[in-house]
């Protein structure tokens, strides 16, 4: 897919705020610092569609980006355990989990993770919390540039089996990297699949 047009829409922390056009949807989620930012920007060609990291007091919000007037790209911010209450219980941000659990447009979510470090217990976390919710994604996983491919399959092993613990397969995933472009074209096709598929099915979309 060649992507021509990418424009934000609107930016909230509320789900029934969002946008109500009914196209179809995809959200990009991550640790902090991942990398989602420059990915985000490197597959709609531009240089700062996504704000990177660096601000100081970076607000917590839900971005819609419209591509190509017929799917919206959706920029969540980086995840992390809220607040831990005197329970002790841990919890993803709530606007973040109610966005997924809310979200009928919501097609498939991709998950970021640096290919660089082991999993994180955070990313298996949410892995998890995703599985346990019946909504698909795919792992990313960012800044290949900075591994040698031998490196590379060895870092994707060991996630492929520590995932395995736990679930029946090893989820979709792409290999990427902002500086040099690996995966652009993978990623951007694999919307597109679905977005075909949609647009030819006779219920046209999975949440009408
Ligand atoms: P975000 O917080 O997830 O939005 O992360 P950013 O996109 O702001 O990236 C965090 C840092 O990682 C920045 O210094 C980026 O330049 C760097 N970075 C992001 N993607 C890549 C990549 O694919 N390769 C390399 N080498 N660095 C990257």
């Amino acid at each position: 897919m060649q992507i021509k047009t990418a424009k934000f829409v609107v930016s909230n922390q509320e789900v029934h705020k969002c946008p109500t056009n009914q196209l179809p949807e995809y959200a990009f989620i991550g640790r902090s610092n991942v990398g989602k930012s420059s990915l985000i920007n490197m597959l709609t060609n531009q240089k700062s569609l996504a704000k990177t990291s660096g601000r100081p007091g970076k607000t917590q919000l839900i971005n819609h980006f419209i591509i190509n007037e017929n799917w919206f790209l959706v920029d969540l911010p980086g995840y992390g355990y809220a607040r831990v209450s005197k329970s002790a219980k841990k919890t993803f941000q709530k606007f973040i989990t109610a966005y997924f659990r809310e979200r009928k447009q919501l097609v498939s979510a991709f998950v970021l993770v640096d290919i660089r470090h082991k999993p994180q217990p955070v990313d298996l976390a949410f892995m998890q919390w995703l599985g346990e919710h019946g909504i698909p994604f795919s792992i990313v996983f960012t800044k290949a540039d900075k591994l040698r491919p031998k490196s590379i399959e060895d870092h994707i092993d060991t996630y492929k089996n520590i995932l395995l613990e736990s679930w029946e397969e090893f989820p979709n995933h792409f290999i990427t990297s902002s500086t040099n472009y690996a995966g652009k074209e993978a990623l951007l096709n694999y919307i597109e699949t679905i977005n075909t598929d949609l647009e030819n099915s006779t219920n046209k979309l999975p949440f009408q």
